[in-house]
């Protein structure tokens, strides 16, 4: 346990709280958050940054349509924050090989489409085919049922915790997991999609800059300068 003190000095230190892991409806059709609702939420909850991690998934509609239907909700849930939270472009993609989620950040619109073409190719040929060094590529919640386990070198990193109340992640399994396969880069997120199960900011990275895009985002944890906090009161140190 980390004394009260040195817990005020950290917070004092890493004052700017950033979800990295949330769902609007409807480019997440298994969200019942409106990009309103995202807004106002972590604006009252005092955050300074929220990364939109819609699923982004293949599927049979057109791919121009579908990536532009995505965007919308993030560029209204940019709209209802009304510059009062940074709201920045991430996604949660899944393969079409299996039913694994990888959150990205440092990410621009733009790639999307290319990304969109690579999803049924699977995760292997993702890394040796979509080269773009800005972006970080983490497995969501990789201990929940149904996942399967991949090569731990085609990951940069791990969501160590996954907060969503709906399923069971299994945290200390998941960090087990990044310890053993040396993955520096861990970080937790709410999984935030429902009202009224209290738990939209559960899990928050702090840092001392305010990120302020998707770049900025992959850089801050690619330094390793951050801390995670879960159900808003535990500091946990990555
Ligand atoms: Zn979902
Ligand atoms: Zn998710």
């Amino acid at each position: 346990m980390i004394s009260c003190e040195l817990k005020q000095q950290l917070l004092t230190l890493y004052p700017y709280r950033t979800e990295l892991h949330a769902h609007t409806h409807p480019a997440s059709s298994c969200s019942q958050i409106t990009p309103e609702m995202m807004a106002s939420t972590y604006i009252e909850l005092g955050y300074d940054a929220l990364v939109l991690t819609n699923h982004f998934i293949h599927g049979p509609k057109d791919k121009h349509e579908y990536v532009s239907r995505y965007i919308e909700d993030y560029e209204n849930t940019v709209a209802a924050a009304n510059g009062s939270l940074r709201v920045i472009l991430g996604a949660e993609i899944r393969f079409t090989e299996n039913c694994n989620d990888y959150l990205i950040y440092g990410i621009d619109r733009e790639i999307l489409l290319d990304i969109y073409d690579l999803l049924p190719y699977g995760l292997e040929n993702f890394r040796k085919q979509f080269s773009n060094p800005s972006m970080l590529l983490l497995q969501a919640h990789p201990m929940r049922d149904g996942m399967t386990a991949v090569d731990p070198q085609l990951l940069d990193g791990i969501e160590v915790f996954n907060l969503h109340p709906g399923h069971n992640s299994r945290v200390a399994l998941t960090a087990k997991l990044a310890k053993r396969n040396n993955k520096e880069i861990v970080i937790a997120g709410s999984d935030f999609h429902h009202p009224h199960h209290d738990h939209e900011g559960l899990a928050a990275m702090l840092t001392k800059q305010c990120p302020e895009t998707s770049h900025d985002v992959a850089n801050l944890l690619r330094a390793g300068d951050y801390l995670l906090e879960v159900s808003q009161q535990h500091l946990i140190l990555p």
